[in-house]
């Protein structure tokens, strides 16, 4: 289970990329600046690897319990 915050996101995909679930997608939704941001396509398979918030640019994925250096 992941937590996105889509202000900071910019839409990059490298999440959606390297995600080794292959669970994350752009949705067709703009964020507030105006970027298509990333959502989970099936939660139950998240294996919170942490993967997806290490690749990300922005900062923008927390893994919920995790601490992330
Ligand atoms: S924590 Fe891992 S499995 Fe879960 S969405 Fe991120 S990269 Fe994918
Ligand atoms: S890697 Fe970060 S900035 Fe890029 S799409 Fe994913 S959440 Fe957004």
């Amino acid at each position: 289970m992941i937590s996105l915050n889509v202000v900071l996101c910019k839409g990059c995909s490298f999440c959606v990329k390297y995600c080794p679930k292959k669970i994350l997608e752009l949705g067709k939704e703009r964020s507030p600046r105006g970027f298509f941001f990333p959502m989970v396509t099936d939660e139950s398979k998240c294996i919170s690897c942490g993967i997806c918030s290490t690749v990300c640019p922005e900062g923008a994925i927390e893994i919920p319990g995790k601490e992330n250096s």
